[in-house]
């Protein structure tokens, strides 16, 4: 478990919130939100590791939040409810057994336990019916958007996907970016082969892998840095464009360098 941030100054309503990352499998992160001795999760994959958190620190478990239906982001929702009855949000157009109040995106929660209010957004792509929850300037995005990286279209078209990553994106540039899993690394090394002059890249791949040594998630980012960083939040860039043209892209259009370019991100 690594204690991520306590965020200083906020605006925000989330400020009082402790995120912990909670490691899973080979590299998902369940992120768990603490305030006082009340906890939610998002995206238990595995129950074990979460059981083990809250026994060590004495939370109960008021929430989980499912961003989609793949078996790493909620296949502990049955261990844990049976244990903790907590309330079990995620996306209702998905095939997703547990979920106490499915959800479409656009809606906005209250978390009372943790006194904190959540915007759902609705992001298909990955699969059609993937949610992000943004609380303050917090997301958890799931599988969506990674560190210098998105998520594989399994369900949904380069139009869907595109336009997920651009709502997402249309945020404000300090939003703190919770992703699903520790991928940075290997798709720094794509964002390098897309725009290999990019002084950004080429800090981030430093600063990716000196985080990595100290056996640190490189989570989260920012914004601001996945703006500067990941080709796929960069289809307008001519550099991005020009790398697309060169594998299969025949136009500048951002959905058809988009696509070009996660075509190639999956051969790589
Ligand atoms: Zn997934
Ligand atoms: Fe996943």
């Amino acid at each position: 478990m690594t204690k991520i941030s306590a965020t200083t100054k906020s605006e925000h309503n989330s400020e009082h919130l402790e995120v912990l990352a909670i490691p899973a499998f080979r590299d998902n992160y369940i992120w768990l939100l603490r305030h006082g001795q009340m906890a939610v999760v998002v995206d238990p994959g595995d129950a074990e590791p979460v059981k083990q958190v809250l026994a060590e620190a004495g939370l109960s478990l008021a929430a989980i939040l499912i961003t989609h239906h793949h078996a790493d982001h909620q296949g502990g929702i049955a261990a844990l409810a049976a244990c903790y009855q907590p309330v079990v949000y995620g996306p209702g157009a998905e095939s997703i057994t547990g979920l106490t109040h499915p959800l479409q995106g656009g809606e906005t929660i209250e978390l009372a336990p943790i006194s904190a209010s959540i915007r759902v957004l609705s992001v298909p792509g990955h699969t059609r019916g993937h949610l992000a929850y943004l609380m303050g300037n917090r997301l958890f995005c799931g599988d969506t958007l990674f560190g210098a990286g998105c998520g594989r279209l399994f369900e949904g078209t380069p139009e869907q996907m595109a336009s997920s990553l651009q709502s997402l994106a249309a945020l404000p540039e300090d939003t703190e970016v919770y992703c699903a899993h520790e991928y940075t690394e290997m798709n720094l090394r794509f964002a390098l082969a897309v725009e290999p002059d990019n002084p950004a890249i080429q800090q981030r791949v430093a600063d990716a892998a000196a985080t990595r040594a100290r056996g640190v998630p490189t989570l989260p980012s920012t914004m601001a840095l996945e703006k500067a960083t990941n080709p796929f939040l960069r289809c307008a860039e001519p550099a991005v464009v020009a790398a697309a043209q060169a594998h299969g892209a025949k136009t500048n259009d951002p959905v058809v360098v988009f696509a070009a370019i996660r075509g190639w991100r999956n051969e790589f």
